[in-house]
């Protein structure tokens, strides 16, 4: 599986590559340069009896030639990427009925919201490529939110030697909840600061530091790499939970998975709809998901 810019460009990129860049040096975002297909007879009716590492792997696999991660290794970091002790259910994602509706319970990771569940992957695949390459790599997060903590916690836990982040959030613009979720963990793999502006002031910066990067992959033997949504290896993961769910849904209601004539209707809190991508991703790779509907607050 290669991957190609947005934007055209003139050539297509590796796994690892698109990873690492998070922008295409023509600075559009990296997509798989085609999607892999999934049916019901060769993915899904197998995939419903998959635990959710399992289903992560089988899912990833699509997606990262073995060439760049054999079978053994991917395998490993999608065990290690969702560790039983850290989330609070054993399902990862319990799907609940609520009324008419179901709810889809992406809160149950260590620091309540759903980007735990993707996050550990991608963290423990720029990981294994740090490590495979012995390349330091400085993760740069910009955060109004979620996404900070989310990251915080994973670089924390995964704490591989060879990767630090430093989060960006603007201040007296995050909840002391989620603050304190960033200030209070003292690791020597975090940074955090603050800075004064809106929440997204520091994206343009961010961008900047990394498309500079793509000239000259290293600097200083550094390397930074931005996990924002833009970077493809969020929605890649994201994937998984939406076909988790959709298996999840069709057991529920006693539909043969795969079943394109009961389509499931999927609404989504979004921001910049990284997730929705992952979700639309999925409906586009043959999985039999409905409308999507993006729901979206004043971020307050
Ligand atoms: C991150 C987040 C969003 C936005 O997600 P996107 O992938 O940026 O669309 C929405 N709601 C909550 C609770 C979040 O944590």
């Amino acid at each position: 599986m290669k991957y190609k810019s947005t934007r055209g460009g003139h050539r297509e990129y590796t796994f690892e590559e698109a990873l690492f860049a998070g922008y295409a040096p023509d600075r559009g975002l990296f997509v798989p340069a085609s999607l892999p297909v999934i049916t019901a007879e060769q993915h899904l009716t197998q995939w419903s009896k998959l635990s959710f590492p399992q289903l992560a792997y089988s899912v990833l696999r699509m997606f990262v030639h073995p060439s760049e991660i054999n079978d053994e290794d991917l395998k490993s970091i999608c065990d290690k990427s969702y560790p039983r002790d850290e989330f609070d259910d054993e399902s990862f994602i319990p799907v609940k009925k609520l009324g008419s509706a179901f709810v889809a319970e992406l809160f149950h990771g260590p620091t309540f919201c759903f980007k735990d569940i993707g996050m550990r992957g991608v963290i423990n695949l720029l990981a294994h490529f740090a490590t495979v390459r012995g390349r330091a790599v400085t993760i740069l997060v910009a955060t109004t939110g979620d996404t900070g903590p989310a990251a915080v916690h994973a670089v924390n836990d995964v704490a591989c030697p060879l990767l630090s982040i430093i989060v960006h959030y603007p201040r007296g613009q995050i909840s002391d909840f989620q603050r304190k979720q960033l200030t209070t963990v003292d690791s020597k793999y975090v940074k955090v600061v603050s800075f004064e502006g809106g929440g997204d002031d520091m994206d343009w910066p961010i961008k900047e530091t990394l498309l500079g990067n793509c000239d000259d992959i290293a600097i200083g033997g550094r390397t930074f790499c931005g996990i924002n949504s833009y970077n493809i290896g969020r929605p890649l993961l994201q994937i998984v939970h939406f076909i988790w769910i959709y298996l999840r849904m069709a057991e529920r209601l006693g539909i043969e998975p795969g079943d394109k004539y009961c389509m499931i209707d999927m609404v989504i809190p979004t921001g910049a709809m990284g997730n929705l991508t992952g979700g639309y991703m999925a409906k586009l790779m043959g999985v039999p998901i409905g409308r999507l509907c993006a729901g979206v607050n004043i971020n307050g």
